[in-house]
């Protein structure tokens, strides 16, 4: 029997401390673009290239699944916030690349500085080989790389055809075209903290619950 793909897969790994609007918003335009049914987003339980998070892991699962209620394009995978060790990208990916199989296109959504900084992630050099990697533009981020030896690896992989994606399991660099937003979670903890922030950065529903659980107060 031959095997039969699903289309493109896609995944986005974050720390989700608390989720908002710059993480929803630019996916939301990238699956337009690429074509995107489902994406599946993945919260880490020990960031490993940053301070730990504020929030417990179960209190950023219940933010990022209140953020999503009503929004059929995501799902959410626990896989990583159940393990207690440091979340790596790569043995994640490569755990899924075991279950869905060689052939099955899979993504791995990022936003512009990390995608920056990605030569720090351990094991870096084989994501591309389970994964294609697509890249929402963020406000206040370069559009290219310092290093040359970075610069020609993304000129190496980077397509602007969004039906290559889906033709092959991994291997592409895709830089969407996705509305800058101007926020990052650092930000809404602070206003959180010091008690001016904007309303508009996170759902609603993921205010009531910041609120109800007197999160990110100091
Ligand atoms: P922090 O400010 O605490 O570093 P963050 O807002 O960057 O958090 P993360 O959970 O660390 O959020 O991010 C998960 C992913 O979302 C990363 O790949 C990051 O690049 C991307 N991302 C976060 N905010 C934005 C934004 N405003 N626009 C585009 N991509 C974003």
């Amino acid at each position: 029997m031959t095997f039969k793909h699903k289309g493109l897969q896609a995944l986005f790994g974050g720390t989700f401390d608390p989720i908002h609007y710059g993480h929803l918003r630019p996916v939301e335009a990238l699956a337009k673009q690429v074509g995107l049914q489902k994406v599946i987003l993945l919260p880490n339980h020990v960031p490993p290239h940053r301070p730990q998070p504020e929030a417990s892991p179960s209190q950023r699962l219940e933010m990022v699944s209140l953020a999503i209620e009503n929004n059929p394009l995501f799902t959410v995978d626990t896989r990583e916030l159940e393990r207690n060790s440091p979340s790596y990208t790569i043995e994640t990916l490569t755990s899924l690349r075991q279950e869905m199989g060689p052939d099955q296109p899979l993504a791995f959504i990022i936003g512009q500085d990390s995608l920056l900084s990605i030569h720090t992630w351990y094991g870096w050099e084989q994501l591309l080989d389970k994964c294609h990697l697509l890249v929402c533009s963020r406000p206040g981020y370069a559009a290219n790389f310092k290093e040359s030896q970075m610069q020609e690896w993304l000129k190496k992989h980077k397509t602007d055809d969004a039906y290559k994606l889906s033709q092959s399991p991994n291997g592409y660099i895709f830089l969407g075209d996705t509305p800058l937003l101007d926020i990052s979670a650092t930000e809404i903890r602070k206003g959180l903290s010091s008690g001016s922030l904007c309303d508009e950065v996170i759902p609603t529903s993921v205010m009531t619950y910041i609120k109800q659980q007197h999160l990110y107060q100091n």
